[in-house]
């Protein structure tokens, strides 16, 4: 990057709100250094978001900076793990202040609110991208794996779907909505899902395993099935919408073939063991988020639509950023 770079770090990276005691030294030397907490196991995963292809050049940067957060913690919260910091490669075309500024106010907020700690990074010249790594702590032996489900397993999901792909879809014109309002809701449930951070801490003893829904139902549920070596089958008009998708969409097996595969909803997808089911309710009751049954885990491989105890034949595409 320029010869300002530093002064850029300094400005926008390195003046935090957060200030972790297991964060001995965070922003500013060749490493950071950070503890992890006896008994604890370090849960970490990372996330790229390529302007083009995850977000348009020209979206608020509010909006780009939490979304790009959000899908990186929920792939903590899908562990059961409890955030704690992040590291931020940050690649752009030139070093554009008002941009970083945003960025920074979505970004500090979001990590603010769950006390996550940025501990360093990288930023480079380039087309315009964002790299997050982040890490939480899970209690040694409790993480929510996708492979520990069992036939018989209640699958459950969190909160609504379908919302982000509707969103998705006024943002890139491909629908027109006279209600502008309404608009404006499901481009805002886009950008800015909640991760269900508590949500996933509260399921570590309840759940035999979760993920989040970042490619589609359908698609994410696909590989619990493969790494439990099992089949599902799931009841689409269990399928939880929200007033605004039926709104959205007034055909109902449209709007739901669109909760089936809409992607980077960061809701939660977990299995249940029959004896746990009642635990789910209480688990989640100090959350405040829903979590509805939609289906079972069976013998055999592959996922069955069933509509009154029948199959339904619909095609369906998951997410693949690949795929266009
Ligand atoms: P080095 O040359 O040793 O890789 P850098 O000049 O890349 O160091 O970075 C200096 C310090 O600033 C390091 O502590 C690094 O972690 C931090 N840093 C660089 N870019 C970012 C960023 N985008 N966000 C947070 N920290 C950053
Ligand atoms: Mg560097």
């Amino acid at each position: 990057m320029a010869s300002n770079e530093f002064d850029l770090i300094a400005q926008y990276f390195e003046r935090q709100a957060v200030n972790r005691s297991d964060v001995p030294l965070a922003i500013g030397d060749d490493c950071a250094l950070l503890e992890v907490p006896v008994g604890s196991q370090l849960a970490v995963s990372t996330d790229s978001l390529v302007a083009g292809t995850h977000f348009l050049a020209d979206a608020d940067p509010v909006r780009v900076a939490h979304k790009a957060l959000a899908s990186n913690l929920s792939d903590l919260a899908a562990m059961g793990a409890t955030p704690a910091w992040v590291s931020l490669a940050l690649t752009m075309p030139e070093p554009d202040e008002p941009w970083l500024a945003k960025f920074c106010e979505g970004f500090f907020a979001l990590a603010e609110y769950y006390n996550v700690q940025l501990v360093g990074g990288d930023t480079t010249k380039g087309p315009l991208s964002i790299t997050l790594t982040v890490h939480g702590f899970v209690p040694q032996g409790q993480a929510l794996t996708r492979y520990g489900a069992s036939s018989g397993d209640w699958i459950y999901v969190t909160g609504n779907l379908g919302d982000s792909a509707a969103g998705l879809a006024v943002l890139l014109g491909q629908a027109e909505l006279e209600d502008k309002q309404l608009a404006e809701t499901l481009v805002e449930r886009h950008f800015m899902a909640q991760p269900r951070v508590l949500t996933g801490q509260a399921l570590r003893k309840v759940a035999s395993a979760a993920l989040d829904i970042s490619d589609g139902l359908v698609s994410d549920l696909g590989h619990i099935l493969k790494r439990s070596g099992l089949a599902a089958v799931i009841e689409v008009d269990k399928l939880p919408l929200s007033p605004e998708l039926k709104a959205f969409e007034p055909l109902q097996d449209k709007a739901l073939q669109l909760a089936l595969t809409s992607g980077e909803e960061y809701e939660l997808c977990f299995t249940v063991p029959e004896q746990n089911r009642g635990a789910v309710e209480t688990a989640l009751a100090h959350t405040g988020v829903s979590a509805t049954c939609v289906g079972q885990l069976r013998p055999g491989s592959g996922i069955t639509l069933l509509r009154d105890g029948n199959p339904l034949d619909w095609q369906l595409q998951g997410y693949d950023h690949f795929a266009e």
